[in-house]
């Protein structure tokens, strides 16, 4: 958080409470120094109450009751276990009380007549009574705070809430803390200062005032991400050295002029932008969102071509293989009989080919290549590299991004294109380190896939359905769920057994089979099928999730659909929908859980990638939002990341502080000291 304290008196506070074995203790639940005391979240908020009666406690509520205890009569159940009974006096009524051992009680009232008792109705006995889980005594109902709210926090073996308390409100008002967001900049994002939205923390007046000091907890919390994130960001536009490229070129123009279509309003915005990067010779570290079938990839061969017009190689990493292959293909198609070179590296490739590729990248020639994991692999050196393009970035972790981009003794441009449409707000928390762009148009014409959500016992009628297109020259495929590893087999048995169904259900139709487990070879050999029509109906596992580009197939069907992500649905239903044509997408499902019911009707609701992103992150919240590889560490104890608003307001401020370092001195300042640091810890 932004403030800084005093942690001598920090120090002293908690040793003059705790003995060094309750700190060990506390120590191992991560409550270590003054920070984390004063950060200790209550699980929950008691109003203390002097003026209560019996018939004002409700059930089921937790209450800390002020009053005198009378009258103790005492029951020994077995050897450790006593059961007390008495009156608790409150202001206005006696309230029949029960606890548990704790004798001592007894002792200690004779000095201090006055408990606060936590507890809860217990009205599974023939007479009901307040049971006490645990007493404070005091000795006036005033010191025991009547009518104010207090923390209780978690459990902690040993220690008792009492003694918490008393930390945290000595911490509070003696160790000097000092709020590092200015008072200007407080008031105009409408924060606490740090010490009032502390105090509300730990005793918050009413929900109000609770609320507020966790609006200023949770912005100080993503400030302290951001913050970082923003500095390398600035830092990369300005002193990342880079190559320079020129995007004006005839072979650039070329690639344009043979396209058979103009580019859409958003492509050609993308590319304007990253032209003007190229052209300040700033360098391009930009990522590209853009839907499902948006048009991404001729951004992408626009920036390779500018790049291998000014003598650099550029490189173009893929997750899969067929798409990595569909690519090549399409560079050929579309670059080679402009002069340019065009080379594919992959995992399993003949010796002799793959040797070529590798001595090729070693070259100082320009080049395009276009490959899978293989390109990052150690033994690959590429010279010259001064652009490279991640598809599908989602589907890498970090490191291999960074691994690539390092092969490079100058740091190459960097280009990153997604498909997983993800909410702006987590957006600007993983990626506040780059620029980016949003592909917000489609090429037109098209229209949206029409979506349809049925049990298996009405697969009868999507086979009729199919049967129409297909007898209208169109394609179809069905695609089987491929879960975890584990369950390969299975899914692949699942895929295996319903090519067969379908090759009977479509006697008179060519029905092909695609999966994971086949060879590359074979896998090409389909997919080249696929594309030239002499494969109707492919029948697929999620081996073409992402990226697979065949517009005359107009047909998704998707079995078992209950049982993938929305993203994974989504990135499916947009296989079709590529051509002029109108594109249906069956979701085949019997969802039982609420989750899969949300999801099913999420895709019947929208065909928008925005929308379903931000109906994901309803559902299963961020963790997850962004797949196992990146979702990664941040674990918020305060902000909501669907927060929007609050990490957009962070974003800007944590900008400005960085433009304007003189003004915001102490909290760049902090940062400054926070990163030096890092900086030592790593070395
Ligand atoms: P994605 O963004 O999913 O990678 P692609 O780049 O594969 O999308 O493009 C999807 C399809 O749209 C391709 O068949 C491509 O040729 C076509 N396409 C791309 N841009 C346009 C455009 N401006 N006008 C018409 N069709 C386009
Ligand atoms: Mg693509």
């Amino acid at each position: 958080m932004l403030f800084l304290y005093n942690s001598t008196i920090a120090h002293r506070i908690l040793s003059k409470y705790l003995t060094s074995s309750q700190q060990t203790l506390l120590g191992k639940q991560g409550v270590r120094d003054g920070e984390h005391f004063l950060l200790l979240r209550p699980k929950k908020y008691d109003v203390r109450r002097y003026d209560i009666s019996f018939s004002d406690i409700s059930m089921d509520q937790s209450y800390a009751i002020i009053g005198k205890i009378r009258s103790v009569s005492k029951r020994q159940i077995r050897r450790n276990l006593t059961v007390f009974s008495a009156m608790l006096m409150t202001k206005t009524d006696q309230i029949p009380i029960v606890w548990f051992n704790q004798k001592y009680l007894i002792e200690k009232l004779k000095h201090d007549p006055f408990v606060i008792a936590n507890g809860k109705l217990d009205a599974s006995q023939l007479s009901p009574a307040f049971q006490v889980s645990n007493f404070e005594v005091c000795s006036s109902f005033k010191v025991a705070g009547d009518g104010q709210i207090f923390p209780a926090y978690p459990d902690i073996k040993g220690v008792s809430n009492k003694v918490l308390v008393g930390i945290v409100k000595e911490l509070l008002s003696t160790s000097d803390i000092v709020d590092l967001i200015p008072k200007e900049l407080r008031d105009q994002e409408g924060l606490l200062s740090i010490k009032d939205a502390l105090m509300a923390f730990h005793f918050p007046l009413n929900q109000r005032s609770l609320d507020d000091a966790l609006k200023r907890l949770s912005f100080d919390e993503v400030f302290k991400y951001m913050y970082p994130r923003r500095d390398r960001h600035q830092k990369n536009k300005t002193t990342r050295s880079s190559v320079s490229i020129s995007s004006d070129t005839a072979l650039v123009q070329s690639y344009v002029n043979a396209l058979p279509y103009a580019l859409t309003h958003a492509q050609a915005r993308v590319w304007s932008n990253i032209c003007s990067d190229f052209q300040s010779n700033r360098s391009v570290f930009r990522l590209i969102q853009g839907d499902v079938g948006s048009g991404k990839t001729d951004i992408a061969i626009l920036s390779l071509l500018a790049c291998v017009s000014s003598g650099y190689k550029s490189a173009m990493l893929v997750p899969t293989e067929i798409l990595a292959e569909q690519h090549y293909l399409k560079l050929l198609d579309r670059c080679s009989s402009l002069g340019v070179r065009i080379c594919l590296l992959k995992g399993k490739q003949r010796k002799k080919e793959r040797a070529e590729v590798l001595d090729a990248l070693k070259s100082d020639g320009p080049l395009i290549v276009v490959g899978t994991h293989a390109l990052v692999q150690d033994s690959v050196d590429i010279v010259k590299l001064g652009l490279v393009v991640i598809d599908e970035q989602h589907r890498f972790g970090v490191f291999q991004r960074q691994t690539l981009i390092e092969k490079s003794t100058i740091p190459p441009h960097c280009l990153f294109m997604s498909a997983t449409p993800i909410p702006r707000s987590l957006m600007l928390t993983h990626y506040g380190d780059l620029d980016h762009d949003v592909i917000d148009e489609m090429p037109p014409g098209r229209l949206a896939a029409k979506t349809y959500f049925g049990k298996i016992q009405r697969l009868g009628q999507v086979h009729e359905f199919i049967r129409l297109a297909l007898t209208s020259g169109r394609q179809a495929y069905v695609v089987y769920p491929l879960i975890e590893e584990s369950e390969h087999l299975e899914s692949l048995q699942a895929a295996v057994d319903g090519f067969e169904a379908l090759q009977q259900v479509f006697l008179d139709c060519r029905v092909g089979l695609l999966h994971g487990q086949m060879s590359n070879d074979d896998k090409q050999r389909v997919m080249a099928l696929f594309k030239a029509n002499e494969i109707q109906l492919l029948v697929s596992t999620t081996v073409i999730e992402v990226g697979v580009d065949v517009p005359n197939a107009t047909i998704m069907v998707i079995m078992n659909a209950e049982r993938f992500g929305l993203s994974q649905l989504h990135q499916l239903r947009g296989r079709v929908g590529r051509g002029k044509d109108q594109a249906h997408c069956f979701l085949v499902a019997d969802p039982k859980s609420v989750e899969s019911r949300q999801r099913i009707k999420a895709m019947l609701n929208t065909t928008n990638g925005f929308e379903l992103a931000e109906e994901d992150l309803k559902i299963r919240g961020p963790g997850n939002l962004l797949g196992t590889q990146q979702s990664g560490e941040i674990v918020f104890a305060f902000a909501n990341l669907s927060n929007k608003p609050l990490i957009q307001r962070v974003v800007q401020c944590c900008d400005l502080v960085l433009k304007n370092p003189d003004r915001y001195r102490d909290i760049y300042d902090y940062f400054l000291q926070q990163s030096a640091v890092q900086a030592e810890l790593l070395n």
